[in-house]
């Protein structure tokens, strides 16, 4: 089965003093193996909550969320947040290594996968020691070193210019060769220019999916 997630007519609402809003409607999609995935939207179209109810971090009100990832838990999902989540008191390296450890092993050396993304002179510094960017690129390392079944990305190339923009982007895209599905929230062209498939969302629904890969 190279079917991963599934999600089928899932929507979530949220409650709020002004009202209802619903964050995600009706939304179906399918993530298999190999899949490299662009969920694209302005600002409050929904990405993230589409990103949390396939990580599991959301339950939907109605419709279904179906995963096959295996091993489950965290040695088959890999998240890059768009907070990034390094542990300040943890060297870039030691952040790697740390996931990797809670994650069941990494399958990419740390200093290695650092050295791919240009930080490879900076693998012992702190994240308070870093630019925003290198944050970023030490937030990729320590996902995509676990090459997991599933990759969920938040705008990772938010902080990056057109060069590390590219590393970062490579580095997704092993994660997918090797098989893992990666879906990545995304408004970089840049990105688009490589996924699969890109899936565009408008206030909480699906208004049109391209494929570019035959
Ligand atoms: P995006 O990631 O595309 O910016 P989000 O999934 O974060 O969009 O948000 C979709 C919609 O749901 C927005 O209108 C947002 O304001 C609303 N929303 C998100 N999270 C909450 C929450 N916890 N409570 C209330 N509304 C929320």
């Amino acid at each position: 089965m190279s079917e991963l997630i599934r999600l089928d007519d899932v929507t979530r609402r949220y409650r709020t003093a002004a009202g209802t809003v619903v964050a995600v409607d009706a939304v179906s999609l399918a993530l298999r193996r190999g899949d490299l995935v662009g969920l694209i939207g302005p600002s409050g179209s929904g990405k993230t909550t589409i990103l949390n109810l396939i990580l599991g971090w959301e339950q939907p009100d109605d419709g279904t969320v179906t995963t096959h990832v295996e091993p489950s838990g965290w040695s088959g999902v890999a998240v890059i947040p768009q907070e990034l989540g390094l542990l300040p008191e943890l060297s870039a390296r030691e952040n790697i290594e740390l996931a990797g450890r809670l994650g069941g092993g990494l399958r990419a050396d740390a200093v290695e996968t650092l050295g791919s993304m240009g930080l490879g002179e900076l693998v012992d510094r702190f994240p308070d020691e870093l630019s925003m960017g290198e944050q970023q690129r030490v937030a990729v390392a320590r996902a995509v070193a676990m090459r997991p079944t599933l990759l969920v990305a938040d705008e990772p190339t938010a902080h990056q210019d057109e060069r590390h923009a590219d590393l970062v982007i490579d580095q997704l895209a092993i994660v997918a060769n090797d098989g893992g599905a990666v879906i990545v929230a995304t408004h970089d062209a840049r990105l688009l220019d490589r996924v699969g498939s890109a899936i565009q969302v408008l206030d909480g629904r699906i208004v049109s999916t391209t494929w570019s890969n035959p």
